[in-house]
């Protein structure tokens, strides 16, 4: 089946959270996971389940772990400055995100590029913003501007692009149950925005092939 792409442009009307930090209490979860199973119609009780509430929660925990990340403390030392002035671009990055409509995950890869403006960011530190706000309850929409506002401001960049490519499991296994479907969001700010030519720059260099790859 071909496949089908469904492209969505990140707005700054997208909604914004606030998140509080606060430490994931594993106890609640796991309680909540017991009666989910009961819910269900399970027994929390028999052999297969009885680990359930206690891996669950850990691994919520885990897959959320974005709430206790703080961008300003991930870039602290990793700003430098530089007279570069091209096109940085980041690409084909992976990332597992859950949605907050269902609780079950989008995953995808994420690009990234910017123009910069007398700094830059180490680039190590790229998948890491996309990983600190991925590992929260997520819509893709937000996840896309939340990067792109972030590498903004504190690159005072002059431009940034955004492309997230995502599969979402509550598309595939339930609802209109589309397996090939790719959802493509972009943000574009600054001279991606303003610029045509920057910004089909940017597209053309992230559709290329990977470093290796004969394209
Ligand atoms: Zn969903």
């Amino acid at each position: 089946m071909a496949k089908q792409a469904v492209k969505r442009r990140g707005r700054r009307q997208v909604e914004d959270v606030e998140v509080s930090g606060k430490p994931v209490d594993l106890g609640v979860l796991q309680s909540l996971v017991t009666e989910m199973l009961l819910a269900l119609g399970e027994k929390p009780g028999r052999n297969g389940l009885v680990k359930t509430p206690e891996r669950v929660a850990k691994a919520l925990a885990f897959m959320t772990q974005g709430y206790q990340r703080d961008i300003d403390h991930l870039l602290n030392g990793a700003l430098f400055p530089i007279e570069y002035d091209e096109m940085v671009i980041v690409k084909d990055i992976d990332f597992f995100s859950m949605c907050e409509h269902h609780l079950l995950p989008f995953y995808g890869k994420v690009h990234v590029g910017y123009l910069p403006n007398k700094k830059v960011v180490g680039l190590s530190k790229i998948p890491r913003i996309v990983d600190t706000f991925a590992r929260r309850l997520q819509v893709q929409e937000r996840l896309t501007v939340q990067i792109g506002e972030t590498l903004k401001t504190k690159l005072n960049a002059h431009g940034v692009g955004v492309v997230v490519e995502a599969r979402h499991l509550c598309m595939m296994m339930r609802g209109v149950e589309k397996q090939n479907t790719t959802a493509v969001t972009s943000s574009m700010l600054g001279a991606f925005r303003s610029q045509p030519q920057t910004r089909l720059e940017f597209l053309k260099l992230i559709r290329r092939g990977s470093v290796g790859d004969s394209d």
